[in-house]
C-alpha cells in the first residue's frame, strides 16, 4: 500500500489524531510520543507499509497501552519482513575481511564450499571490540539479517586464538544466514533451534571448538587490555601472547 493507504487505515483505527513518519532503521520498528497530550507521533519502520490490518490494530494498541501482545504481533511480522517477504540484498561493499593475522573471507569461502555447496552470499567484516576492561562473555561473532552481515570480533584477529575456534565462529554464522529461525507467541526469536545445532555439530573441529569456547573468557581476562585492543603487537608481546596461549591450551 501507499504512505497515505497506510495513513488512513492507521488513522482509522486510532481515535486520537496520529502524525505518521516512515523510517528504515532497524532499531525500533515503532516509536511512539504523545504531543500536548492528544496527537500520536508515530514513527514506524516501512515494512508497515506491507501489513495486514490485524497488524497495523496491534500497532495502534501498541501505541496507545504499550500492551505486549501487539509487541509480539509487531516482532512476528518484522521476522515475517525481513525474512520472507522483503530479504535484503547482500552489498558486497560492506565486506572487509582481511585482519592483521586472519582473512575471514580465506575461511569463509572455504567453509562456503566444504558445507554450503558456495551458495552463501552474505558479506563478512571485523567489528571492534568495545573499550571495556572485564569481560563478563564476549560476543565472538554476529550475523544481522536486517542488513545482512555477518561480523567477527576484531577479538579473535589479535590474539592469537586458535584458527579452528575462529574458523568454527565464522561457521556458526555462516549457518545462522540459511538455518530459518523460529517465533514463539510472544514474539521472541529462536535462532538456535535444534536443527542449527545439529547441523553445527557437523563442523570438523567442533569438540575442539566447543572446548576452547568455555574457556576463552579466561583466556582473554588472562590478556592486559594493552595486549587486546592498542596498534600493532611488538614480536616481544608477540611471542609472550603465544607462549600464553600454548600454556593455555596445554591446560584445556
Ligand atoms: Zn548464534
Amino acid at each position: 500500500m501507499t504512505f497515505v493507504e497506510l495513513c488512513e487505515r492507521l488513522q482509522a483505527l486510532c481515535s486520537y489524531p496520529l502524525r505518521v513518519t516512515i523510517h528504515e532503521n532497524h532499531s525500533a520498528y515503532a516509536r511512539v510520543q504523545k504531543i500536548n497530550g492528544r496527537t500520536i507521533d508515530l514513527s514506524i519502520h516501512k515494512l508497515f507499509l506491507y501489513s495486514s490490518t490485524p497488524v497495523l490494530q496491534a500497532l495502534i494498541r501498541f501505541a496507545l497501552h504499550k500492551d505486549f501482545r501487539a509487541k509480539a504481533v509487531i516482532r512476528q511480522m518484522a521476522h515475517l519482513y525481513f525474512t520472507r517477504i522483503q530479504p535484503p540484498i547482500p552489498d558486497p561493499s560492506l565486506s572487509n575481511p582481511q585482519g592483521k593475522n586472519v582473512n575471514l573471507q580465506v575461511m569463509y569461502d572455504q567453509l562456503n564450499q566444504l558445507y554450503f555447496n558456495g551458495e552463501i552470499k552474505v558479506p563478512i567484516t571485523w567489528f571492534d571490540t568495545p573499550r571495556y576492561r572485564t569481560f563478563r562473555r564476549i560476543t565472538f561473532g554476529s550475523f544481522d539479517r536486517t542488513i545482512p552481515l555477518i561480523r567477527l570480533n576484531r577479538l579473535l584477529d589479535r590474539c592469537e586464538a586458535p584458527l579452528q575456534f575462529v574458523e568454527f565462529i565464522v561457521y556458526h554464522e555462516m549457518l545462522h544466514t540459511v538455518c530459518e529461525a523460529r517465533v514463539d507467541l510472544r514474539g521472541r526469536i529462536w535462532v538456535h533451534t535444534p536443527e542449527f545445532r545439529r547441523r553445527e555439530a557437523l563442523y570438523s573441529h567442533y569438540a575442539f571448538a566447543k572446548r576452547w569456547e568455555k574457556q576463552s573468557l579466561n583466556f582473554f581476562k588472562g590478556l592486559s587490555w594493552q595486549d587486546i585492543a592498542s596498534g600493532p603487537i611488538l614480536n616481544t608481546e608477540k611471542t609472550a601472547l603465544i607462549a600464553r596461549k600454548e600454556k593455555f591450551l596445554a591446560e584445556l
